[in-house]
């Protein structure tokens, strides 16, 4: 591949926003993939800074799924609760209910796949 801008150079990489390739004087390192030098810097900073928000989300998930279950048992509580106390109010005990038996299928799946995860970082 030929540089973009110097069609007789060859390209060192390509840019990682907008994939055009650049030559040594075209090219500036962002340390994480190469980006049109005075072009594209920020957006393939930018890039990189959502690969590593959604890796670092990645790695958090099990922590973040466990507080939204709670998030979950709780509305659903709350629900039963509120409709426990304000009678004629069908709905929101149907949707409590339904809120608590969605925490406890989601309890169940995840203490399956919690098991499956520890099994295999033993081996
Ligand atoms: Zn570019
Ligand atoms: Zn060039």
């Amino acid at each position: 591949m030929k540089c973009f801008k110097h069609q007789n150079i060859d390209s060192v990489g390509q840019c990682k926003h907008c994939c055009k390739g650049l030559c040594a004087d075209c090219a500036a390192d962002t340390g994480n993939g190469l980006a049109c030098k005075n072009e594209h810097e920020q957006q393939v900073e930018f890039i990189n800074s959502l690969i590593e928000n959604s890796k670092k989300a990645y790695s958090q998930s099990p922590k973040s799924s466990v507080l939204s279950n709670l998030f979950l048992l709780l509305m659903g509580i709350l629900f039963i609760g509120y409709s426990l106390i304000n009678k004629n109010q069908k709905f929101l005990l149907l949707f409590g209910i339904l809120c608590v038996a969605y925490w406890a299928i989601l309890f169940v799946y995840n203490s399956i796949y919690l098991k499956k995860l520890k099994t295999d970082y033993t081996k």
